[in-house]
């Protein structure tokens, strides 16, 4: 691990001074904010990311959950995964986002896990973490080692000539179902970005994953209130019940008037380099029957742009599997 300086900010406007010291675009910066740490320090340790300056933001009032008066709720970029998940109105209103929280890392993990590192926790591709090899998202222009070699975890969806790693949030998909909306702070005043929006597929810039820039502090996420009588589900499968990143994900959120969808959004997670919202599944479904038959053709839509690599192929249908069963449990009355 290289030297780095070590400070706390004092204030938000404190850490975006600090953050912004640093050159180029967010994933190229050499300044870091630190959360809960979970991330960071594992990839400083790996030398993956290797900060000039570490500025722990942990003392921020960014910890609270608040309902506005518009009726959305506003969760502070520190607030951590565990209290998320339990907190009442989470439970209550937003469930797809409580259970996609609780098949995340470990209780351990998520009691140090907070909103905003989430939010921006880095792929699992093994050649991304192993600094001997080739990868264009951590040395850009190196290749891509991944392409021919260990992809079976890799995305399907999404995808480049230059990187076909997967985002592996699972908090990241339930919030693109639910249509969060994130809050940045920089050096060039406020902004809010839709969380469709925040993310970038890999093109040719496989290094610059979202909108930040040097010195952008997430300070919240918004949800729309949910709407009403709706159900919502989250569906991972993986390799091993627990303690497991997604194979394939989905978060469900509908409503279902005299037997047809009246409202619907799948997101997938999992398969696909950033949380993937389906249009093609949601058009297949709006004002369809609630049968095995509609979730099917809503499967096959959302999957018809896949492209697999050499080991991963199998995701294709098991994502379709995902889908089909997670629609079913959403309208299982
Ligand atoms: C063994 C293991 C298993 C895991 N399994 C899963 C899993 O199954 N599913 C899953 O979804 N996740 C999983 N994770 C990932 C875990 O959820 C993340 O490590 C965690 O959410 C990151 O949050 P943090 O607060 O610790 O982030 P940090 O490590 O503090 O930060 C992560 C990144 O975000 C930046 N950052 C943090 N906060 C802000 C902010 N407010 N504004 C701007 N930048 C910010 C940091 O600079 C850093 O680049 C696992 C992690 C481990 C170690
Ligand atoms: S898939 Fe992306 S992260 Fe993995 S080796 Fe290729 S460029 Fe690197």
């Amino acid at each position: 691990m290289e030297m780095f300086a070590f400070s706390e900010a004092a204030g938000v406007e404190d850490a975006i001074r600090a953050g912004a010291e640093s050159g180029t675009a967010q994933q190229g910066a050499r300044v870091r904010f630190v959360a809960g740490g979970t991330t960071l320090l594992d990839l400083m340790k790996l030398d993956v990311e290797r900060p000039l300056a570490v500025v722990d933001i942990n003392g921020l009032p960014l910890d609270t959950v608040t309902k506005l008066t518009d009726g959305r709720l506003k969760i502070g970029a520190l607030v951590r995964n565990s209290d998320l998940a339990y907190h009442p109105d989470v439970r209550s209103n937003y469930a797809v986002l409580s259970q996609a929280l609780l098949s995340g890392a470990s209780a351990q993990l998520r009691n140090m896990a907070t909103t905003g590192g989430n939010l921006l926790q880095r792929t699992r591709c093994m050649y991304f973490r192993n600094r001997a090899l080739p990868c264009n998202k951590r040395e850009p222009g190196s290749g891509c080692s991944a392409i021919e070699g260990e992809n079976r975890s890799l995305a399907i969806l999404g995808t480049s000539a230059h990187c076909i790693a997967t985002n592996p949030s699972d908090m990241n998909v339930a919030l693109t179902a639910l249509g969060a909306v994130i809050q940045i702070e920089g050096t060039a005043g406020k902004r809010e970005v839709p969380i469709e929006a925040f993310f970038f597929e890999p093109g040719d810039t496989p290094e610059r994953e979202n909108v930040l820039d040097p010195g952008d502090l997430v300070t919240s996420v918004t949800l729309p209130p949910p709407p009403q009588n709706c159900s919502q589900v989250y569906l991972k499968l993986r390799d091993r019940a627990s303690y497991e990143f997604a194979l394939a994900s989905a978060a469900i959120v509908a409503s279902v008037d005299n037997g047809t969808f009246s409202y619907i959004r799948v997101a997938l997670g999992g398969v696909a380099s950033k949380p993937w919202r389906s249009l093609e599944a949601e058009e297949q479904l709006y004002d369809q029957p609630v049968d095995e038959a509609s979730f099917r053709r809503a499967a096959d839509a959302a999957l018809a742009g896949a492209r697999p690599q050499s080991r991963n192929g199998f995701k294709i249908e098991l994502a379709k599997r995902c889908i089909v069963h997670a629609l079913g449990v959403a309208t299982a009355s």
